[in-house]
Order: structure tokens, then C-alpha cells, then sequence
């Protein structure tokens, strides 16, 4: 029986995972992870039984403690919960779905261990695929794609050379502000952004969807998980995410990857690969289907797109820049402190300001975060 750490158990991706689990009844659940969430992690704790349970919060751990007084369970907190969660004996693969960078440090410390990763958390090789993959590689294990874009060319390389290929096309739906100009954008509020037309996926990874930083931060994450060219990454808009994601090979041949949006099955495939196993739900039907729409981004008025491309060609801490910035920026855009557009000023000013650092270590990287946090407060706050 495989056994599984869930990092970020109570959000979008976790519960979905949580799902997979129930519905396949073979995984066992021995170690479970979230933010402040007690209500929902307590729920999780009495119906998959892990040893480990980790609130990052300190005193929403004191609080689970208690509540699960009456079970075998080791509740821990902090960066060294999460740590002990993900490199435990007991755990052979972790998802990690948290949000943020907060995902680095457990990843690296699980990969060290030797365990597989199922990686939802698109933060984590954004600003530390560098260290990240080669580590992988020395340790022998496998990340596997749980983003669906990801899984999708994950799936269309499935017996393929991946010297072979010439370039990835990277499906987008292009959010609900698609055909939009600036000027159209600059009263958006957060119950706007809010509303994707395809997904439904946490707070953070919607609004950078409507802004196309989500897309940006998955060049970035293609580009390290199949090791190519920034260059070779196209983004490639496809408003009603029917086809995920598609491979060209160097011989023109292009293979795709099509399904109905339900992060459930690139979810269920990173858990079972290489094994494919039945999932419940609608199928795509070709003959209602009648057409597939195309376009190119447009990098004008969605500039984060065109950022995440400076960002990630110079490479070294600036992608790392340009995540903190955003999360920063989008925190603040939920609490209704910064304008919609901000975001993106607050993301070229900061790329704008800094200093790269070429190949920049662990901590390098989470002292640039840092010192973009420090430049951003000292500027917009
Ligand atoms: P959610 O906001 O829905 O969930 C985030 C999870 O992380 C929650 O369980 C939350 O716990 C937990 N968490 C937050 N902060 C911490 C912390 N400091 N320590 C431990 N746990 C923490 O996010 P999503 O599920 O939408 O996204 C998770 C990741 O997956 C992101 O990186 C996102 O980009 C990526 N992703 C998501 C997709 C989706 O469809 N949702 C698709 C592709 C990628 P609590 O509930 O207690 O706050
Ligand atoms: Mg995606």
C-alpha cells in the first residue's frame, strides 16, 4: 500500500487529493498538513487516521491537540511539522499543495529523504528549479506533475525522447478578463477576479489566473520539469480548457492531452503513475464538441505574461522576485489594499529594482524573497 503525505490538505488541491484517496481506498494517509484550518484537518484526522497531522500555526496546533486528544496521532506545527511530515519513514510519495514558497524548504528536505513528489505547489521549482531538479535526479526520484497543464505534457511524453521535443504548448483559457484592455481592468475587484470560467481553485492561484501570472509562473515550472528553453515554452490560448496542453516533436508531429477540467485526474495519475485507474465523471463528447478555439496571448494588457518571460530568460533569483512580488501583491489585492492593476506595477518595479543573483542558493533565495518584501513595503505600504 502506497502511503501518502498531504501538504495543504484542507485546500483545492488537498481535498481533492483527500477524494482520490477515498475513492480508491488503497492509499494510506500517514501524514496530513495545513495552515490554520482546525475544523477541517480534525474532519480529515477522523476519516483517514495519519500518524503525523501538522498545523502551521502554532496555536491552532495547541487547539487540534486537544480536539484529537482521543487519537493515536502526533499533531506538530511549524516549518519543522512540515518537515517531519514529508520525511517521515512511514511516507513513500508527498503532494505538496500548499500555496507559496512556504513549499521549498518541505520539498527539498522530502526529495533528500528519497520520497516521490507529487507537485502542486508551482512556487517551488519557479524559484528554486534549479536546485530542485538536479537534486531529484541525484536522489532517484521522481517529481511528478499535478498541475494540469503539466500533467498533460507529463502524459503526451509518456515513451517519448525528451530530447526530441521542440517545443511545448502551454494551454491557457486566458481568465475571465480575456479580450479585455487595461483601461477595462482598472476597477476590477477581488469578487470579480474571483470567478474563473473553468476552474474552481483556491484564492491565490484564481486571481493570478485572471491576471495571467498563474500562466506565467507554469512557463517557468514547464521549463524546469521537462528541461527546455524558456523559448520553447508557448503559451497558447484555449478558452474552454478541453485540450490541457500539447507536445511538439522536432518531426512536426504535435500530441495533446484532452479532457474535461477536473484536477482529479492528473491528481489521481501523479498518485498511480505510470497505472491509469477508472475515474468517475463527465467524458468529453466530440460529437456535441464541433470546434476548438485558439488564440495568441495577449501580452500587452496581460504584461505579467510578458514579465514572467523576462523573469524566468534571466533566470537566477529574479523568477523568485517575480513570485514574491506577486504573492505579496495578491494578498494585499484580497484585503482590498492595493488596486487590481497594482499587481502588476508592484511586480515590474520590484524585478525593476533588484540585483540578480545568478545561480543563487537556499537561502539566497529565501533572503531575496525577503529583501522584495522589505523593498515592496518600504513603497507601497
Ligand atoms: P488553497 O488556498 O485552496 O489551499 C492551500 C492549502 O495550503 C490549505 O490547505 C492551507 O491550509 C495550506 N496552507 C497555507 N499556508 C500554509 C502554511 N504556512 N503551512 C502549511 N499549510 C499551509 O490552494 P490551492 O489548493 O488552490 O493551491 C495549492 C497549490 O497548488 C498552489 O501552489 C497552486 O498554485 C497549485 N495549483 C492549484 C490548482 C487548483 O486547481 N487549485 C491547480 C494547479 C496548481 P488552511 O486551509 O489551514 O489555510
Ligand atoms: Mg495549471
Amino acid at each position: 500500500m502506497k502511503r501518502l503525505a498531504v501538504l495543504g490538505s484542507t485546500g483545492s488541491i488537498g481535498t481533492q487529493t483527500l477524494e482520490v484517496v477515498r475513492n480508491n481506498g488503497d492509499i494510506q494517509v500517514t501524514a496530513l498538513a495545513a495552515g490554520s484550518n482546525v475544523n477541517a484537518i480534525e474532519a480529515q484526522i477522523r476519516e483517514f487516521h495519519p500518524r503525523i497531522a501538522v498545523m502551521w500555526d502554532a496555536d491552532a496546533a495547541k487547539e487540534l491537540a486537544v480536539r484529537v486528544a482521543d487519537l493515536p496521532v502526533r499533531v506538530l506545527s511549524g516549518m519543522d511539522g512540515l518537515i517531519e511530515a514529508s520525511t517521515a519513514d512511514d511516507v513513500d510519495i508527498v503532494l505538496t499543495a500548499v500555496v507559496g514558497m512556504i513549499g521549498i524548504r518541505p520539498t527539498i528536505a522530502a526529495i533528500n529523504a528519497g520520497k516521490d513528489i507529487a507537485l502542486a505547489n508551482k512556487e517551488t521549482l519557479v524559484t528554486a528549479g534549479h536546485l530542485i531538479m538536479p537534486l531529484a535526479k541525484g536522489k532517484g526520484v521522481r517529481i511528478l506533475p499535478v498541475d494540469s497543464e503539466h500533467s498533460a505534457i507529463f502524459q503526451a511524453l509518456n515513451g517519448e525522447n525528451p530530447r526530441e521535443i521542440a517545443k511545448i504548448l502551454l494551454t491557457a483559457s486566458g481568465g475571465p478578463f480575456r479580450g479585455w484592455t487595461r483601461e477595462q481592468m482598472r476597477d476590477v475587484r477581488p469578487e470579480n477576479a474571483l470567478k474563473h470560467p473553468n476552474w474552481a481553485m483556491g484564492r491565490k492561484i484564481t486571481i493570478d489566473s485572471s491576471t495571467m501570472v498563474n500562466k506565467g509562473l507554469e512557463v517557468m515550472e514547464a521549463r524546469w520539469l521537462f528541461d527546455v528553453k524558456m523559448d520553447q515554452v508557448q503559451v497558447v490560448i484555449q478558452p474552454k480548457s478541453i485540450i490541457h496542453s500539447m507536445v511538439e516533436f522536432v518531426d512536426g508531429a504535435v500530441i495533446a492531452q484532452l479532457g474535461t477540467p477536473d484536477m482529479k485526474l492528473p491528481i489521481q495519475y501523479a498518485l498511480y503513475y505510470p497505472e491509469r485507474r477508472y475515474l468517475p465523471g463527465e467524458r468529453l463528447d466530440f460529437w456535441k464538441l464541433n470546434q476548438i478555439q485558439f488564440e495568441a496571448p495577449d501580452m500587452e494588457n496581460f504584461r505579467g505574461l510578458k514579465l514572467a518571460y523576462e523573469a524566468g530568460t534571466t533566470g537566477g533569483s529574479l523568477p523568485t522576485v517575480y513570485n514574491a512580488a506577486n504573492e505579496w501583491a495578491v494578498g494585499r489585492f484580497l484585503d482590498y489594499r492595493i488596486r487590481y492593476l497594482d499587481i502588476i506595477e508592484i511586480i515590474e518595479s520590484s524585478m525593476a529594482h533588484h540585483q540578480v543573483i545568478a545561480n543563487p542558493s537556499l537561502e539566497e533565495i529565501l533572503a531575496t524573497e525577503r529583501e522584495t518584501y522589505a523593498y515592496i513595503e518600504s513603497r507601497w505600504n
